[in-house]
């Protein structure tokens, strides 16, 4: 690879942006994500710039070319510039001050060079300028180590991980996401200091922990970084090596989780899900005299630690709200009938998605389980979501609101106001839902004159 390497493409906005700091002056680096995605030939997400003008310098500069400025983080120098539609952080050069709290710096110094600002970040791949006349400029052997497919710290490992030890936790990330390997010497620093974690954040480790999930290597990440892992979730070490004792299970509950995280979709839901899903079987574990374990309820104690986890990584209400029904309900057999899948479609108060969701995690489950059972639980899956379709093409009722009757109907049809109208409508539903009667008016309004709550 060299400096004018064609797969470099900037964006026009990019560009744009960097021109106008030029122009008024001041030397500018395409940095981070940006540098790292585009060598690897991996799509870029975002474009961060790095320039040696304070943030009012680029703020004027830019605002004097027309471009939308927020002052997102002026203490850091990290300004947020919204050029043609796209929006980029331009942050100053810096030097961060010493770390007493493995947090935040206790100062930020300005006014250094682009080399010293590399120096200050986390990773040799993430520590890479690039400029699109001058070319890479790789201080710290990145484009080695990105060749190598290794991640390693910029500097010393222990020391790295004392002044911010969320970056033990960023190792990780970007393991899974790039499929890379942690270098010895980093991941020996990330054992020895993980405890640092427990200083950082919970919206942060929430955010490195959801990005990790997400990765395409996440099965590998997680079995091999889980000592690593287990500072922030320490529900993990039950599950490592815990033998399930059954034929339907080719792998440890740890290995099972990792697969089945892998196999799901890549989204929050049902990947935190799948993390969760049989947290509980250490707990609910039994073994007859035969040997064989069982795990009856599982699901619930599964329930109760993805509630604490959640709680304590302070995730959004209802997305743990959300992962939890997907937990609790795992397992459940779902007849593959019709009135089955709008019976549940019911009580998930006509969320479609949450029950694909739910077809996925079971679809994911299988997948990372004996393979002479997968099969078959899968075809199951895949037949629970046929069905659905058929449902959502008839347009058959499943919530009140598809049903073709209301509340004022049910005052017509004589049920006093108030309780009794919504009971009366559940009942309908649930006679609809079952093809008891058709939903249809007169129908729902002779079912609704005949009903006594
Ligand atoms: P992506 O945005 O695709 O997740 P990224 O590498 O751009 O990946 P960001 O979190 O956006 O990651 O950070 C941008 C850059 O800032 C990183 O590439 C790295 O150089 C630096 N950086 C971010 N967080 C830290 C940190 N905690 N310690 C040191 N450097 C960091
Ligand atoms: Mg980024």
């Amino acid at each position: 690879m060299n400096a004018k390497n064609p797969s470099f493409s900037v964006p026009p906005a990019a560009l744009r942006l960097l021109r106008t700091l030029e122009q008024a002056g001041f030397e500018a680096w395409l940095v981070g994500g940006f540098v790292r995605d585009s060598l690897l030939g991996n799509p870029v997400s975002d474009v961060d710039i790095a320039c040696s003008a304070r943030w009012e310098q680029t703020e004027n500069a830019c605002a004097a070319a027309g471009m939308h400025v927020h002052q997102t983080g002026i203490a850091h120098g990290t300004l947020t510039v919204v050029c043609q539609n796209e929006t980029f952080e331009v942050t100053t050069y810096r030097i961060d001050g010493s770390y007493s709290d493995a947090r935040h710096p206790d100062s930020v110094q300005f006014g250094c060079s682009i080399e010293e600002d590399l120096a200050r970040r986390d990773f040799t791949i993430n520590a890479m300028a690039y400029h699109p006349d001058r070319g890479i400029l790789d201080p710290f052997g990145g484009r080695n180590d990105a060749s190598a497919r290794i991640i390693r710290t910029v500097g010393d490992p222990r020391l790295r991980f004392e002044e911010d030890a969320l970056r033990i936790l960023r190792a990780c990330r970007f393991s899974s996401q790039l499929g890379f390997p942690i270098d010895k010497d980093t991941f020996d620093a990330m054992l020895a200091k993980k405890s640092l974690l427990l200083k950082v954040s919970a919206e942060r480790i929430a955010s490195e922990l959801e990005k990790l999930l997400l990765g395409a290597h996440a099965t590998e990440t997680i079995l091999e970084t889980v000592d690593v892992l287990s500072a922030v979730l320490p529900e993990l070490v039950a599950m490592k090596g815990f033998n399930q004792c059954t034929p339907y299970h080719a792998y440890d509950v740890l290995e099972h989780t990792a697969r089945a995280v892998g196999a799901a979709p890549a989204s929050p839901l049902v990947r935190w899900a799948a993390l969760f899903h049989d947290m509980g079987k250490p707990g609910a574990f039994f073994k007859e005299a035969s040997g064989r374990g069982h795990f009856y309820g599982h699901a619930k104690i599964s329930v109760s630690l993805a509630r604490g986890v959640m709680n304590r990584l302070k995730l959004p209400p209802a997305l743990c709200s959300r992962v939890l029904q997907l937990v609790e309900r795992h397992d459940d057999v779902i007849e593959p009938t019709p009135k089955a899948v709008r019976r549940l479609l019911a009580r998930m108060e006509g969320d479609v998605e949450q029950f694909k969701a739910l077809c996925a995690l079971k679809k994911a489950d299988a997948s990372a389980q004996a393979p002479e059972y997968a099969e078959e639980r899968i075809r199951r899956a895949d037949e629970l979501l046929r069905i659905l379709d058929d449902i959502l093409q008839a347009d058959d009722a499943f919530t009140l609101k598809r049903l073709a009757v209301n509340g004022n109907d049910a005052q017509c049809a004589g049920i006093p106001q108030g309780p009794e109208v919504g009971a009366a409508l559940r009942a309908a539903l649930d006679a609809v839902i079952d093809e008891r009667i058709p939903n249809d008016y007169e129908e729902l309004m002779a079912f609704l004159k005949k009903w006594q709550g």
